[in-house]
């Protein structure tokens, strides 16, 4: 936007005090963010629950020029107070007035009880490159939110995809005068934010108002009461219906219900077929609404394919992370109603840990009569089998006798955290999903390990997004091995193989016996090759079903003495390691027809015969990636014949995946290219980070030109600045040589330099007049630097970065 005071003014039936020659281009109500002060205006929004006035001497403080208020709260000089009868109306008046400057956008309209948000942000990744966008920032969809987006819109914009959320009888009426949207979306009625209905056909009533001047309404037809009430409505507009059923207009014919990750789609009879790494109903039904959008926006079937297999994942965040006595807490953080319930059951399935543990609170806000909603919840619950259930609030806890599992009863949080039971979950699952009121926040401080402000953040839908990319790449019979040595590069233990595992993923490999028993330990069952099996570990490899190399003939006879000495008859599967190039470990060519002589001579069975490249990564020495290949090749056929059978073949790494693709022979094995990590310019730019190294300050203190900083006084400040201190250090895996303006970490998306000797715990960075406070958060790496780049300050590459972070750095694992 672009006014001048007066002109708002004259718009909206207010007055100005003050000049009234200012421009506003941004008008905020959040007096917490509030960055560029130039040309933004304050509007003091006053709700039932707060005044905004009360923030006005502060936003004035910080430099913000003019006022939209509806009392002038103070009189200070210099000031533009433009004055309204109420801030909610003024700022409704205005957006819609700016709207109708705009006759050439076209407008996407998105409404529902969930995946509102998620189909907003996911249109918007899929169009932000065809079509200039405007959209809703995050969830801005209420009363003020839908006109603060509205308000956003400028000349360049070609698509404009709007957010509204109702709670109450009436407000869609409101929402609709300003904006009825010429593509409109209801997602999905659920029973979040109904408690203000009395029915649920009241409900939809409401939203479908959001339609009345829509040319195209999609909607999920799955639900017969929507189907129904819109069919009704609305005969004369365009009715995309969209579901599982065979009876709308888009729906899914097959693919949902199976292993693979290929949907079929018929729009309109129009047969299609995309991937989708998740499958949740949720997931699946958001994306049908997505799909019908971007049909409606002329986006043919071929980049709707394209675009889906980008998409990242927004919608709900479950956190899992360590907690005390071997547990792992899976913490929902998103709205509790029986939906998400159901997902986040859906979510722990993928984890083995034999015990589960739920803790529930009251689910409120939702309209059903606790008779019927705790019956329903319940028979959830006993669907899935947790060992102890925690219920906590006073209305929950009266239905305990619902529950078959064990169940423990508390009025409130405070009474769960008194009672010390939590104290005896041991090794457990623990799903923790909680009303917000419950401050379930303290329930969860109590069973996580210690916590540390400095984690690393593992996104795993990010790498399952990483692996499909370079899967996208081989033939669909190729199968896929995921190296997951040296704690999964760095990332973490079982937590990363037991999602590759729920991936199915073929095989997993390990350096060493003691990581693959790790993984067995923790319920891993899919096969696993250990790539160095020492002597002393024999024992271990068999007793847990692992795979070892077989590099040599000392190898060999010594695990086939293991075998006998154990007693073990079945074929053993061994994996053979064959020397092409690279001179580490392997059988020569010169060795393979007596090892085949032996190998037929003992009941074991070659499961696989592989080599590795030494230049897979380097354009520059292609050929002798290839003459490796070449000799693999001839090796391979020679044992081959000799052994009278053909076992698994495979040779390429991440960057022979790439770069190599055409002798991916029977399988692969993934390892960096997981992370995010590629040679290949164009895959490099469809990978997403899978990992974030992050901290937050812990002082920051004002020095002098010529105060020193740090141990020895290595650095000396130049000119007065600020000095913030970063609780990571070289035990935790920053090699101290990046010290001294070598290394760079940033702060609020600017790079700092690291200043001064690095201590064991501690660093410092000079943050100049960089607007940040004592608890901001810090990045190490990813995006910013990159870990490319933050591997180039030390001086090395990101595997060593990577495998370089110490244990005691916390590992957060999110999923999407
Ligand atoms: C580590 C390893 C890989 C994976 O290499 P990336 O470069 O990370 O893809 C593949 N094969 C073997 C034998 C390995 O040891």
């Amino acid at each position: 936007m672009n006014y001048r005071a007066a002109q708002i003014a004259e718009i909206t039936g207010s007055k100005v005090i003050g000049d009234a020659s200012v421009t506003v281009k941004n008008i905020s109500f959040d007096s917490r963010n509030l960055f560029a002060v130039q040309d933004r205006a304050f509007i003091a929004i006053n709700t039932s629950q707060n005044s905004g006035e009360k923030y006005i001497s502060d936003v004035l403080e910080r430099g913000i020029r003019i006022i939209i208020a509806e009392h002038k709260a103070c009189d200070k000089e210099g000031i533009t107070w433009i004055l309204v009868e109420n801030s909610v109306l003024f700022l409704q008046k205005l957006a819609k007035y700016h709207l109708k400057s705009f006759p050439d956008l076209k407008t996407v309209g998105i409404t529902g009880s969930n995946g509102k948000t998620i189909v907003k942000e996911w249109l918007y990744q899929c169009i932000y490159n065809i079509f200039d966008t405007v959209k809703s920032p995050k969830s801005f969809n209420s009363q003020t939110g839908l006109p603060l987006s509205i308000l956003q819109t400028g000349k360049k914009h070609e698509v404009g995809i709007f957010e509204a959320g109702i709670s109450r009888p009436g407000e869609m009426a409101v929402l609709a005068a300003i904006f009825s949207p010429e593509i409109g979306v209801l997602t999905h009625i659920g029973t979040a934010h109904s408690a203000n209905f009395s029915t649920e056909s009241e409900l939809i009533d409401e939203k479908l108002k959001f339609f009345k001047d829509s040319s195209v309404i999609i909607f999920n037809g799955d639900h017969p009461g929507i189907y129904d009430a819109v069919s009704l409505r609305y005969p004369d507009r365009k009715l995309v219906s969209y579901g599982l059923g065979p009876h709308n207009k888009l729906f899914v014919q097959s693919g949902w219900d199976n292993f693979s990750n290929e949907i079929t789609v018929s729009y309109f009879d129009n047969v299609f077929k995309f991937n989708l790494s998740q499958k949740d109903e949720a997931t699946l039904q958001n994306v049908l609404a997505l799909i019908a959008v971007l049909k409606e926006l002329q986006v043919s079937n071929e980049e709707i394919v394209q675009k889906l297999v980008g998409l990242k994942a927004i919608e709900m965040r479950l956190e899992s992370v360590h907690g005390v006595r071997g547990n792992l807490v899976v913490n929902d953080s998103f709205n509790l109603d029986v939906d998400s319930l159901k997902i986040a059951f859906q979510f722990i399935k993928e984890y083995k840990k034999v015990k589960k543990v739920l803790i529930l609170t009251d689910i409120i806000d939702v309209k059903e009569p606790p008779d019927q909603l705790y019956k329903e919840v319940a028979q959830l619950v006993n669907e899935q089998d947790f060992d102890r259930v925690y219920l906590v609030g006073s209305v929950i806890t009266q239905y305990h006798a619902l529950f078959q599992a064990k169940s423990y009863i508390y009025k409130d949080s405070a009474d769960l955290i008194e009672s010390q039971t939590l104290n005896h979950i041991e090794d457990s699952l623990i799903l923790l999903k909680g009303a917000r009121k419950f401050a379930i926040e303290k329930i969860k401080n109590l069973l996580e390990l210690q916590k540390h402000d400095t984690v690393l953040e593992v996104n795993l839908n990010a790498l399952l997004h990483n692996i499909n990319i370079h899967k996208a790449l081989l033939k669909p019979k190729t199968r896929m091995m995921a190296m997951v040595k040296a704690y999964s590069y760095g990332l973490g233990g079982y937590e990363i193989a037991e999602f590759l595992q729920h991936h199915h993923i073929d095989y997993l490999g390990v350096a060493y016996a003691d990581e693959g028993m790790d993984l067995r330990k923790n319920g891993i069952t899919t096969p696993i090759i250990v790539m160095n099996p020492e002597q002393h570990s024999y024992n271990a490899i068999i007793e847990y079903n692992l795979e070892p190399e077989i590099y040599s003939f000392r190898v060999l006879e010594l695990f086939w003495n293991a075998l006998n000495e154990l007693g073990v008859d079945k074929q053993y599967p061994i994996h053979i390691k064959l020397e092409t190039g690279m001179h580490r470990l392997g059988f020569k060519s010169e060795e393979l027809m007596l090892l085949a002589e032996k190998l037929n001579t003992m009941n074991l069975k070659v499961a696989s015969i592989f080599s590795h490249l030494s230049t897979s990564d380097m354009s520059d020495e292609r050929d002798y990636a290839l003459s490796q290949i070449e000799v693999f090749s001839c090796n391979t056929d020679v044992l081959i014949n000799a052994l009278g059978y053909r076992p698994v073949l495979h040779i390429l790494n991440s960057a022979g995946i790439t770069s190599f693709t055409e002798y991916q022979f029977d399988m692969v094995r993934i390892g960096i290219g997981m992370v995010g990590i590629s040679n290949d310019p164009a895959v490099k730019k469809q990978l997403q980070n899978a990992v974030v190294f992050k901290t937050v300050i812990s002082q920051i203190s004002h020095v002098k030109a010529g105060d020193s900083i740090g141990y020895s006084r290595r650095h000396i400040a130049g000119t007065d600045t600020r000095i913030a201190t970063i609780p990571v250090g070289y035990a935790d895996g920053i090699p101290r040589m990046i010290g001294n303006g070598k290394g760079f970490v940033s702060i609020n998306g600017k790079l700092c330099p690291i200043v001064g000797n690095i201590c064991m715990d501690m660093l410092m960075v000079d943050i100049g007049t960089l607007q940040v406070q004592e608890g901001s958060e810090v990045v190490i790496f990813n995006s910013k630097p990159t870990l490319e780049q933050f591997a180039e300050y030390c001086q090395t590459i990101p595997y060593e970065v990577l495998t370089s972070i110490s244990r005691r750095v916390k590992r957060i694992y999110i999923k999407n």
